[in-house]
């Protein structure tokens, strides 16, 4: 092949690749990688030289989807009966209510101290929290940890989760339904850590767990009250993402406006 016909090839497989990205196949899933491209006539051919092979066992089949209001009434009974941290994880696992969970790779559930003061509950886990497993490990995460780090917290000082468990495909929105089947687990999860502060990041876990309904420029930094599951409401105090602070930098300076109240607020403590 000439040079102009290499480029054009090239050209094609990374327009290929950029198309799949952006349908979501972002994950390399062997180690090797496998040229399809030929695959129609292969196995033909392979068929003619290799003796028959033995029928296959059919796949074990998929679980159905479930209807939104029977992903969300599953979700309520499961996260119900959880007890603890540990129950509450296993109930996640066990849960097939939320179609996510078929194309992510882990479950991402939480980080930090869960005894800590502060409960920070951000959207959804990106590529490296499905990796990881864990919560805010991105970039992020990453910002997220310097600007609280200011504020004299870490690991031991807060816990952190999302209102989503699984990541959803090529970081796309979270759907109604998929926000509904997560959010028992959600207000359970609350309820269990029992957290002295809330501070929810960004506009959907403002909607979804405040049930506040403006947009964040509005709500942020104003302290309302959680009390769902709760015996005493707690001071919750929605603030900006920190994914949208990495692309809007300069609105870092409300965001540590909220910090410092958020600092004073821990103060104040008994
Ligand atoms: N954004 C989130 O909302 N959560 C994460 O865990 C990572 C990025």
């Amino acid at each position: 092949m000439n040079d102009s016909g290499e480029k054009t090839d090239r050209r094609k497989a990374l327009a290929t690749l950029d198309w799949m990205a952006a349908m979501g196949a972002d994950e390399a899933v062997g180690a090797a990688p496998v040229d399809r491209r030929g695959a129609s006539q292969q196995p033909q051919q392979a068929l003619r030289e290799a003796p028959p092979a033995p029928a296959p066992s059919p796949a074990p089949a998929a679980p159905a989807p479930l209807a939104p209001a029977q992903g969300a009434a599953d979700a309520r009974e499961a996260a119900a009966s959880a007890a603890s941290l540990d129950e509450l994880r296993a109930a996640l696992q066990a849960f097939e209510g939320c179609a996510l969970k078929r194309t992510a790779t882990n479950l991402v559930f939480a980080r930090g101290n869960p005894e800590a003061p502060v409960m920070f509950i951000g959207e959804a886990p990106g590529a490296e929290e499905d990796r990881q497993g864990l919560p805010f490990v991105g970039a992020s995460g990453r910002l997220f940890d310097r600007m609280v780090s200011h504020i004299g917290l870490d690991e031991d000082s807060l816990y952190i989760t999302n209102i989503i468990f699984w990541r959803p495909p090529g970081n796309r929105s979270p759907t109604d339904a998929e926000s509904a089947a997560c959010l028992p687990f959600v207000r359970r999860h609350i309820a269990i850590v029992k957290p002295r502060l809330l501070v929810t990041l960004g506009r959907p876990a403002l909607n979804t767990v405040l049930g506040i309904g403006t947009g964040i420029n509005k709500a942020r930094g104003r302290w309302v009250e959680y009390g769902e599951g709760l015996d005493t409401p707690i001071p919750a105090m929605p603030t900006f993402h920190p994914a949208y602070l990495l692309r809007n930098p300069a609105q870092k300076r409300q965001s540590w406006i909220d910090f410092l109240a958020l600092r004073e607020k821990l103060d104040s403590l008994a």
